[in-house]
């Protein structure tokens, strides 16, 4: 079991100059391990960091191989994931059909949320 994924990252992270606590971001990372799903929204729920910045150091650690993103629709309708995920937007079907509450999701695009799988 790998731990610390994140530690060596946060050199890379503080020369990014991201107006953040890099420190406490990698802390509260490295509660996650390879194939654990972050979702951004926690991230920025745990450390009341605003959306865009935890955006931007998602983006750098995408770029550094730590993470990769998966598109997850979720329902509109009942409000679950509809277990339907995918790498690309190109990939996301015109309709999704919730297995949780039968809803026909006609713009499955505009209820996909952005995940990051610990590489
Ligand atoms: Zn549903």
């Amino acid at each position: 079991m790998q731990t610390n994924i994140f530690a060596q990252a946060a050199t890379m992270l503080r020369k990014k100059n991201i107006d953040a606590d890099i420190g406490r971001f990698v802390d509260f990372m490295d509660h996650y391990q390879a194939g654990d799903l972050i979702y951004p929204s926690s991230v920025h729920r745990e450390l009341r960091m605003d959306v865009a910045t935890v955006y931007e150091l998602m983006g750098s650690l995408t770029a550094q191989n730590y993470l990769t993103p998966y598109l997850q629709i979720h329902c509109p309708s009942c409000q679950k994931y509809t277990g339907y995920c995918y790498k690309t937007i190109g990939e996301i079907p015109a309709e999704i059909f919730c297995p949780n509450c039968s809803y026909a999701d006609t713009c499955a695009i505009n209820h996909a949320i952005v995940v990051y799988l610990v590489d």
